[in-house]
């Protein structure tokens, strides 16, 4: 395709353009846990953390006199949205957004 002469080439902000989707047409969706937004999959900041219902310290207590807590793997989804807000990732500088480093 020829570039038509005056046409402007608008910026990218970043390189895979917020997602890892790449050249597939389409993925699912989420919503988020914490505002409940609707969130592509692949755009979605998923953490899993281990959640104990008994308090921690009252499992070490627990766990000291041999009892043994059963701890779960409990997988969260948030949208960018929230994901800044809680920490999960930083905006970055316009010269360190094209870095491929892990966010979290
Ligand atoms: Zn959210």
């Amino acid at each position: 395709m020829e570039k038509k002469v005056g046409a402007k080439v608008l910026p990218k902000k970043r390189e895979n353009r917020g997602r890892r989707k790449g050249d597939k047409g389409h993925v699912g969706y989420v919503m988020c846990d914490n505002c409940g937004a609707r969130v592509p999959e692949d755009k979605a900041v998923c953490v899993t953390r281990t959640y104990s219902p008994v308090d921690a310290s009252l499992a070490n207590e627990l766990e000291k006199k041999g009892a043994i807590i059963t701890r779960y793997p409990v997988t969260k989804c948030y949208c960018v949205n929230c994901a800044v807000h809680f920490g999960l990732i930083k905006i970055r500088a316009e010269n360190e957004r094209k870095s491929k480093t892990r966010l979290f």
